[in-house]
């Protein structure tokens, strides 16, 4: 049987002589498995289509569980992120979290479509931002909403110094205190990244940082899974050169 899937690249893995295998993240069937045979000889015709990131319509042929890369038509190769280190690691991170986050097979339309839009924005823009509004996003349509809207005891705006409670995933105010402390800058690139009203001035690279290594402390909290890629990417951030990338 043989069928076609828009699908993105989240991982490869070598095998064999020439072949990879792929894991996919397909807007009809979900998270998924292909091989992609010879794939790995120079000038092989489907070695696009074994990247990471690739976007692409695939044709796959399946027997039993098994699938296998028949042909790939290109959608977009976001070849923007191969040429930019920050962009590759925001990349990987997008790609790590979707693979940590999804089970296999369950379709997620709204999260493939959000995926695609942020690889975009990243070649195009800021990838911090990109990579901060899709975890956001990711998050909350696996059911960990971040309420950003106010302290989550008084409901008092929340500015100046917050708190951030792990657990319950709420915010609290200076005088409710409760959880770990949140730098203003923190706070307001996450504001401007979950697209609520923000104060401009105070959105730093150093906020983007703390956004990410708290959206990160809070997926390992509630998925029980650490994204390499995302720690890699913050180790970047920081000043530190990561080890170099699989794939
Ligand atoms: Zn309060």
């Amino acid at each position: 049987m043989e069928y076609k899937v828009d699908a993105l690249v989240l991982r490869t893995a070598d095998y064999g002589e020439s072949d990879k295998m792929l894991t996919l993240f397909s807007l009809q069937q979900g998270k998924i498995s292909a091989a992609a045979k010879g794939v790995r000889k120079a000038g092989a015709k489907l070695r696009f289509a074994a990247q990471p990131f690739c976007f692409a319509e695939y044709v796959l042929a399946q027997k039993g569980e098994r699938r296998t890369v028949v042909s790939a038509a290109n959608t977009d190769g976001f070849y923007a992120l191969r040429e930019d280190i920050g962009k590759f690691y925001a990349a990987a991170s997008l790609a790590g979290v979707c693979d940590a986050i999804l089970l296999d097979g369950i379709v997620n339309e709204e999260l493939f479509l959000r995926a695609a839009n942020a690889l975009r924005e990243m070649c195009e823009g800021d990838e911090a931002e990109a990579l901060i509004s899709f975890l956001i996003k990711a998050l909350e349509l696996s059911g960990y909403m971040l309420d950003l809207a106010g302290c989550a005891e008084c409901g008092a705006v929340l500015e100046g110094r917050v708190y951030f409670d792990i657990a319950g995933g709420c915010f609290y105010c200076a005088d409710c205190a409760r959880g770990a402390g949140v730098s203003e800058s923190t706070m307001q690139v996450l504001r401007k990244c979950a697209g609520e009203e923000y104060d401009a001035d105070k959105v730093t690279g150093d906020g983007k940082a703390r956004a990410l290594k708290l959206l990160n402390a809070y997926l390992r909290a509630k998925t029980e899974t650490r994204v390499k890629s995302l720690e890699e990417y913050l180790d970047l951030l920081n000043g530190e050169m990561p080890r170099a990338a699989g794939n």
